[in-house]
């Protein structure tokens, strides 16, 4: 854990925290909740059903900004 500034002190929370994300594909409404990694995956090879690239607005961050 590194504490750079006060300036980037919520960067820092964000990525010690282990991070759960909402994917929410647009393509086939698949919603799953995944972690950091699975998310990086998705975004690269798009989604694990249907294959559609997809970016990062496909995800949400439940304990943060809800989008509904
Ligand atoms: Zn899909």
């Amino acid at each position: 854990m590194v504490v750079l500034d006060c300036g980037t002190k919520l960067t820092v929370l964000e990525r010690t925290v282990p991070q759960q994300f909402i994917f929410d594909c647009p393509e086939c409404d698949t919603v799953v909740t995944v972690g950091t990694e699975i998310r990086t995956e998705i975004l690269e090879h798009g989604c694990v059903l249907c294959e559609t690239a997809v970016s990062a607005d496909a995800f949400s961050q439940p304990e943060k900004h809800q989008r509904r």
